[in-house]
């Protein structure tokens, strides 16, 4: 590819190019999807192209990468066969006997990966609410915890954790800082900026944006040996994205900042409409000037609040699953991120071990006309 404009650009304009090459032979300003899985030798037997098998090493990935690293501030970025592919890598890719604090509020299957799986095979998490920075110095190890994992804004709560803050307790222990940065996306938040090292994404939510790619992404602040036992999980365990995956991803991906600015203004409207209302106890959102932690995400977060929030029903899992099953225009469905709205009672998805509270229904935000959101769930709620 050729075409490529050197000059830095906002990020809006890199992602709306998609990373902006052009195809030298055709002229093309749309790129390629390479299915292939080889690549032949020339009569010297060296590769032709410098690539010998696509396990890990499909082109398709390279303006994807790119644009995702520009995107975030950091140095390097690897996709993934999906979220929790991205998230086990980072856990997987610590050197054997290294402790890691995670946590408590976080979504699901990260906890639960950990428990079931990675806590059997040898590692040892310990659980926090990174929310309460006291807390996290408390079970912070200088010298013995590794990694620090954070999500925030958290699924489904929405609690928010100081970034810099869990970075600099991080760091002062010899560890690391990841952020899982899913809900707020680089649009909102850039990890990166605040000194976190690493930043993963399940990028079927908003980087993707359309409901029909399941991916994952690593970002790097730099390229260390961490970051190189990040590359070879991914080589050697081979939870690889697919070519036309990652082509989707990319196409998704030019329309980031429009969808999570209008997403993020429209779940604020939302949060605002139905904080007082009389069939809520609770609207969880960031942006709500009483939730706890809002002056720290104003802080981190630039231009809205994200488009996730979680309603909490007046009258307690009944009451909601009744409101949820009443919805029209709202799809009832797992997942985020997407452009068109859905809502998901998260108790029921997560029995028979969720922390979740049962009165709480999660609502993803998409860019349908607001005041026709808010009346459904006007309708629901009134029963
Ligand atoms: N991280 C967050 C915040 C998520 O919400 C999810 C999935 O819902 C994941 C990671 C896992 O992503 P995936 O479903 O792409 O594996």
């Amino acid at each position: 590819m050729t075409g490529r404009s050197d000059n830095p650009v906002a990020p809006e304009t890199l992602a709306a190019q998609g990373g902006r090459t052009i195809d030298p032979i055709t002229g093309a300003i749309i790129p390629p999807i390479h299915p292939s899985t080889t690549y032949a030798r020339d009569e010297t037997y060296a590769q032709i192209g410098g690539r010998g098998y696509s396990r890990d090493d499909n082109p398709t990935y390279d303006q994807v990468e790119a644009v995702l690293t520009r995107l975030e501030g950091g140095a390097a970025t690897r996709l993934f066969a999906s979220g929790m592919a991205a998230t086990a890598a980072m856990f997987q890719a610590l050197p054997p006997g290294g402790r890691v604090v995670a946590s408590r509020d976080m979504y699901f299957g990260t906890p639960k990966w950990l428990r079931e799986l990675a806590v059997p095979a040898g590692l040892a998490v310990d659980f926090v609410d990174t929310g309460d920075l006291d807390a996290l110095t408390a079970v912070v190890r200088p010298g013995a915890t590794r990694l620090v994992y954070v999500e925030t804004p958290a699924n489904p709560t929405w609690k928010v954790t100081d970034i810099a803050g869990a970075a600099a307790i991080a760091h002062a222990a010899g560890a690391v800082l990841a952020v899982d940065n899913t809900a707020a996306t680089p649009v909102l938040t850039r990890p990166i900026e605040h000194g976190a090292d690493f930043v993963v994404h399940s990028a079927t939510k908003y980087l993707n944006g359309h409901s029909d790619v399941i991916a994952g992404a690593v970002v790097a602040a730099g390229e260390d040996d961490l970051w190189e036992r990040v590359g070879k999980v991914r080589h050697l365990a081979g939870a690889v994205l697919g070519p036309f995956e990652a082509w989707l991803l990319l196409r998704g991906m030019r329309t980031l900042f429009l969808r999570v600015r209008h997403q993020s203004a429209a779940a604020q409207r939302l949060a605002e409409h139905f904080a007082d209302h009389p069939a809520i106890a609770e609207v969880c959102y960031p942006g709500l000037p009483g939730f706890p932690g809002h002056d720290i995400a104003a802080r981190q977060m630039r231009g809205g609040f994200g488009g996730m929030l979680s309603l909490r029903v007046k009258g307690g899992g009944a009451a909601a699953l009744a409101a949820i099953k009443r919805l029209r225009l709202f799809v009832r469905a797992t997942s985020l991120g997407g452009v068109e709205s859905l809502i998901e009672h998260r108790h029921t998805i997560e029995a028979p071990d969720s922390d979740v509270p049962a009165d709480l229904l999660r609502v993803s935000v998409g860019i349908e006309v607001v005041e026709e959101l808010i009346a459904d769930l006007e309708q629901a709620l009134a029963g």
